[in-house]
């Protein structure tokens, strides 16, 4: 079913009518149509355009976050916010494609070599629900400046977002059908990555909806960017400002409602400083207002849906049967709408099926620690490789980090974040490819070898 169903109420708002084969093979041939027009226009031009849609995401910013928050329930607040750093990702791209895309001298022993960089034509987006705008910005931006058009299949659960996003880019003035949305299904992607006219696809999301696109692509000859889970650590060691500490892993984990992929989830803690920490946290934890996500105020809105209360809780309550200790929460509230009590646990071990798996909502797991070493054995001990943070005032602990941690990132005495002008992706089964920055615009580009004998 393709519908906004606002978890705070588990009421159903707008329900659509998904498109049929022949709607989406017309979007296609559209988009393939655009591609051979868009690839004409000067970066200049789209420069502009791009400037545009900054505009409009800041001027709608309080109706799109409005959006965002109905249909997945992210504080107001926040879901506004987004709409603002989207804002943010259009002018690094508008103001930065054209040298990011400059022809580049390779001094050789020809006349003349250099680097041309080329867009590739109308690529896929398969896009997750828990940052509506920002995980399609983050595509979209870099994709329209270099030239390509984009086919968005934005999850199920948040169509009034995806056809927003549909009409940003046509208001901005990008010519028609530069950037389409599909009202699809997971079971229609395979058609359309089957399809010669699609060069490229991206996914963020779960490992099977990642593995699948990419094993179809694999078949075609297509590349993929995949953007999947994580259990990002964040380490905290006695040297830390544990005031900072402690509101930058409270922020992280619950930020959301705790769904997102680069929230810090498991916190790994220096032995001397284990019990001050967790003390800090169950009082944060206590702290916290869940509750309207269209309210001011509110720190934590509903889960996306039901089922994901029903996982969580599952997850947690699995954890305290092997031997877990709940330490705070980590319940399902018991009201209409789906509706979570963010909580902490410890004592979890490598036997524990909590310990491999990623919590995609607001349940810290607390590990013990002796040494730097051994947090960073802990931390790699993960199938996830997303972001990774950690709090110390010490040099060469903060080497060892950017070091040793294996992780598409390394944030010190900060939470992980994205960020327009720093790539962002993660390594191991956290997927491959970066976005954002210089990376982000290459990745759907042809860097064109070009020799003059
Ligand atoms: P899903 O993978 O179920 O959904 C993501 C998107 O993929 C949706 O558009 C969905 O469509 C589509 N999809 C699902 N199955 C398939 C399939 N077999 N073939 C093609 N498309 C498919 O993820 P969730 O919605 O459950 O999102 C949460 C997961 O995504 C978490 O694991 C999280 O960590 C990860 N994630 C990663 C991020 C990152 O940047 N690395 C960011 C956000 C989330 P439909 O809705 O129609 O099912």
């Amino acid at each position: 079913m393709i519908a906004s169903t606002n978890p705070a109420t588990g009421k159903i708002e707008k329900s659509f009518t998904p498109h049929t084969d022949a709607e989406v093979d017309l979007a296609i041939a559209k988009s393939a149509a655009a591609f051979a027009q868009l690839k004409e226009t000067t970066i200049t031009q789209r420069a502009a355009w791009m400037h545009k849609a900054a505009d409009l995401l800041e001027e709608d910013a309080a109706h799109f976050g409005g959006l965002m928050t109905m249909e997945m329930g992210k504080p107001l607040d926040q879901a506004v916010g987004e709409a603002k750093k989207c804002a943010l990702a259009c002018r690094y791209y508008a103001d930065n494609a054209a040298d990011i895309m400059a022809d580049e001298p390779v001094k050789t022993e020809r006349t003349k070599s250099f680097r041309r960089v080329l867009p590739l034509g109308p690529v896929l987006a398969v896009m997750p629900w828990n940052y509506p705008f920002w995980q399609v910005v983050r595509f979209a931006a870099p994709a329209l400046m270099a030239g390509n058009t984009g086919l968005l299949k934005h999850a199920s659960n948040v169509p009034q977002c995806a056809l927003a996003l549909e009409a940003l880019f046509t208001r901005a003035g990008f010519p028609a059908d530069c950037f389409q949305t599909l009202l699809i299904g997971g079971s229609k992607v395979e058609r359309i990555l089957r399809d010669p006219r699609i060069v490229a696809a991206t996914l963020t999301g779960s490992e099977p909806a990642g593995a699948s696109v990419a094993s179809i692509c694999g078949q075609e000859i297509k590349p993929t960017l995949l953007e999947l889970g994580g259990s990002d650590a964040f380490i905290i060691m006695p040297s830390a400002d544990l005031d900072a500490a402690i509101n930058v892993a409270v922020d992280s984990r619950t930020k959301n409602n705790g769904q997102s992929c680069i929230a810090a989830k498991r916190f790994i803690i220096h032995a001397d400083i284990y019990d001050d920490v967790r003390d800090r946290l169950v009082a944060a934890f206590e702290a916290l207002t869940v509750g309207d996500p269209m309210k001011e105020g509110t720190d934590i809105g509903p889960l996306v849906n039901d089922d994901a209360v029903k996982d969580l809780t599952s997850q947690v309550e699995t954890a305290i049967t092997q031997g877990a200790r709940r330490v705070v929460g980590g319940k399902a509230i018991d009201k209409d709408g789906s509706w979570f009590q963010p909580g902490i646990i410890e004592n979890v071990t490598s036997e524990m099926d909590v310990y491999s798996q990623e919590m995609f909502g607001p349940v810290v797991m607390l590990f013990k620690v002796d040494s730097l070493n051994d947090a960073i054995v802990l931390a790699n001990d993960s199938t996830f490789g997303l972001g990774s943070s950690i709090f110390t005032q010490d040099d060469a602990e903060m080497e060892q980090a950017f070091t040793e941690i294996e992780a598409g990132s390394t944030f010190v005495n900060a939470m992980t974040a994205s960020d327009p002008r720093l790539p962002f992706g993660g390594i191991k089964r956290s997927g491959y490819g970066r976005e954002l920055a210089r990376e982000g615009l290459l990745t759907f580009c042809n860097v064109k070898t070009c020799v003059v004998a």
